[in-house]
């Protein structure tokens, strides 16, 4: 198992990662919030953690990853403030929660599918988790961490002497209204709503019956209750944008471990954000208030989902991104030489089986190794990127093996290389596949028969007709033959 280094917000360095339990990881990442499409900087933060989850796996890890997906109790302020973000959608859209919950859900996983992103081990739902959240609550309100005030029962902060330690906030310079206070019944303006029944009330639409009285959970608990219903009560890594740490990721963490008594995330991960340039202006790309661009309306201006996946690796994830077509285009024509000295390889290598990556000459096995130490030094894509150019490059790498260990190195940049050599599937006329099967049924029926003469004489029928066939048990099926002449079929 190859050593991984990670920066952890918490503490602010870069560390060697150890796991609670040797070789595995439980990871948690914080889901989209299902009342409108995600946007390319929600996505940037994305790739980000399949980028690691990946890289982990890669490396030897059996990860789990966990991801909520958020359809009820997130306002639009991550302060409580605000409405409910789902249902301000689907008012305005005439529809229901759950109808828009469930379009925006499928749109979401369509648009990581589209960028090689692998879907999570486990998505959860919040609202089939509000039972794990109630109970949690109430562990938090056993502890005395709770007060009810206004019709909502709100976690004092100042309970929780080590709050504000993921952000290096001060609880005093909170009270001193460095953040805004918006709710006369918060006794200190950090103070958040772990179950509403009142405020936002009237208008919700999903509500459930609670020791507090019939509502709905706050935003963040949501995320310490289905985590440690999956992973347990402390986890290895936990992993989102970088907005999160001020509030939400410093809520999460007092509200489990004032349920538990115990530490909960041991590594916390923060992609920093995609930036808008407007006029040399740089602006935060932000979903709540409109004007962002979604992978569809990249798709719709000509570009492949990849190219964007490919443009998000350019750069660390520590680091801001500023988004531009000119940078987008640069990576669309960078990924196209990248796949297209993928191919010249493959020509050049023939239709040989390419070595298994343990199988690597040296120096094809030397760029192999550090590009897998830059991924495991805190996630370095960039210099990881220029090892595989380095690859491509370099003559005195056989192209088999040059093909072999970019492959081995796509597993983590899934940017779709083996994909390439992969023949389209023909497609097939419905006349000719009827006339085929019709074919299949006569021999089936001459051969049931033990007409043995006939059944092969269809049987060389069909071959000619330019397809594979094959038999089994259950019957026949067949494909069209290889352009390549490839005409064997099963006898
Ligand atoms: P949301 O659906 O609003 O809860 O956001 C989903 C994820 O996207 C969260 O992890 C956010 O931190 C992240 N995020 C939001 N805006 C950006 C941005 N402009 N760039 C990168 N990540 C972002
Ligand atoms: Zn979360």
């Amino acid at each position: 198992m190859r050593d991984f280094f990670l920066y952890n917000t918490l503490g602010r360095s870069v560390d060697s990662f150890k796991p609670i339990e040797a070789g595995k990881v439980g990871f948690y990442g914080c889901g989209p919030t299902v009342y409108n499409y995600a946007h390319i900087g929600n996505l940037r933060t994305y790739i980000f953690e399949d980028l690691l989850v990946r890289a982990l796996r890669r490396s030897g890890y059996a990860v789990t990853h966990v991801m909520n997906v958020t359809d009820v109790g997130h306002l639009t302020g991550d302060d409580d403030s605000g409405e409910d973000k789902m249902v301000k959608s689907a008012e305005e859209r005439g529809q229901g929660v759950l109808d828009i919950a469930r379009f925006y859900t499928d749109a979401f996983f369509n648009d990581t599918g589209r960028l090689n992103i692998e879907r999570p081990d486990i998505v959860c739902k919040a609202t089939d988790h509000v039972s794990d959240m109630i109970a949690l609550i109430g562990r938090i309100e056993a502890g005395g961490f709770t007060y009810f005030a206004g019709g909502n029962l709100y976690f004092d902060v100042s309970k929780f002497p080590r709050y504000g330690d993921l952000a290096l906030l001060k609880l005093d310079e909170l009270k001193a209204g460095a953040r805004i206070e918006v709710d006369a019944n918060k006794r200190n303006p950090a103070d958040f709503v772990l179950w509403f029944t009142k405020g936002k009330f009237e208008k919700q639409a999903l509500v459930w019956d609670s020791p507090w009285g019939r509502g709905y959970p706050g935003w963040h608990i949501e995320c310490s209750a289905m985590s440690m219903k999956y992973l347990g009560e402390s986890i290895d890594i936990h992993a989102g944008g970088i907005d999160h740490v001020p509030i939400h990721h410093t809520n999460e963490i007092a509200q489990s471990e004032a349920a538990t008594g115990k530490k909960w995330v041991n590594w916390w991960l923060h992609g920093e954000f995609l930036v808008l340039s407007k006029d040399g202006v740089k602006g935060k790309m932000s979903k709540s208030k409109g004007g962002f661009l979604t992978l569809q309306s990249l798709v719709d201006a000509g570009y492949h989902p990849l190219d964007y996946r490919f443009f998000c690796l350019g750069a660390h994830y520590r680091s801001q991104l500023q988004f531009s077509i000119e940078g987008l285009d640069s990576a669309r024509s960078a990924r196209k030489s990248l796949n297209d000295s993928v191919l010249s390889l493959r020509q050049k290598a023939g239709a040989v089986a390419l070595p298994a990556v343990a199988d690597l000459g040296p120096a094809a096995a030397s760029r192999v190794g550090a590009f897998l130490d830059a991924v495991a030094g805190d996630l370095a894509l960039p210099r990881a990127l220029a090892e595989l150019w380095g690859l491509l490059r370099d003559p005195a790498i056989p192209p088999a093996e040059a093909l072999a260990a970019a492959f081995d190195m796509d597993r983590i940049l899934a940017l779709g290389l083996a994909d390439l050599e992969k023949p389209k599937e023909a497609s097939i006329d419905p006349e000719f596949a009827a006339r085929v099967e019709a074919l299949i049924a006569k021999r089936a029926v001459a051969k049931k028969a033990k007409d043995f003469s006939t059944s092969d004489a269809i049987r060389a029928e069909i071959i000619s007709l330019g397809v594979v066939l094959a038999d089994s048990p259950s019957g026949s099926t067949w494909k069209l033959a290889p352009k390549d002449g490839t005409t064997a079929s099963t006898p």
